[in-house]
């Protein structure tokens, strides 16, 4: 559930052209949406994203477009060839850069920002590490916690931090 409401100051076909999308060819076949496994358990219907950017309807106050998981089907069996999730990522950018995210991903955002992993290590992955013959710490910020302050530094240099702390 989405606490912030974004006032529409960009319109949401703007955002797209302004990127480089062409929305405009979407026939509204219903492919990328048909193939969609998120849309199987959530509200996401990429089509509806779509057309409702085309009529520039307030797509970026919409839970669902956060139901992406990135898998790409959509996209690459668009036969018009829409870059879908680019667009969808583009949108989820634009609301990111307004202060509205939703909760569950800003709490990703902030794991980042805390431990340098989205998914900290645990003791079954270290264990199943170790079963695979690897080392039990992946030579990442668990292996190296020094680095984690290098991370940090990097995120904050991208604006990674200040688009990802909680708004008012
Ligand atoms: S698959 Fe492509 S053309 Fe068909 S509805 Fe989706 S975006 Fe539009
Ligand atoms: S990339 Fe996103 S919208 Fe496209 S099929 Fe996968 S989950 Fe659905």
């Amino acid at each position: 559930m989405i606490v912030k409401m974004i006032k529409m100051t960009l319109k949401p076909s703007h955002i797209l052209e302004d990127a480089g999308f062409s929305i405009l060819t979407c026939m509204q076949c219903g492919t990328c949406t048909g193939g969609c496994p998120s849309g199987t358990y959530t509200g996401l219907n990429t089509r509806r994203i779509i057309q409702s950017v085309r009529r520039d309807k307030d797509v970026l106050n919409d839970d669902d477009l956060w139901m992406c998981t990135t898998c790409y089907t959509c996209q690459e069996r668009c036969p018009r060839g829409i870059r879908t999730v680019d667009a969808i990522l583009t949108l989820r950018t634009e609301a990111i850069k307004q202060g509205f995210m939703l909760p569950a991903h800003r709490k990703v955002a902030q794991a980042v920002l805390l431990k340098g992993h989205a998914v900290p290590i645990n003791d079954d992955f270290m264990e199943k590490r170790e079963q695979l013959g690897l080392d039990r710490l992946p030579n990442t910020v668990h292996k190296f916690p020094d680095a984690l302050e290098q991370v940090k530094k990097l995120l904050e240099s991208t604006g990674f931090t200040e688009l990802t702390e909680e708004s008012e």
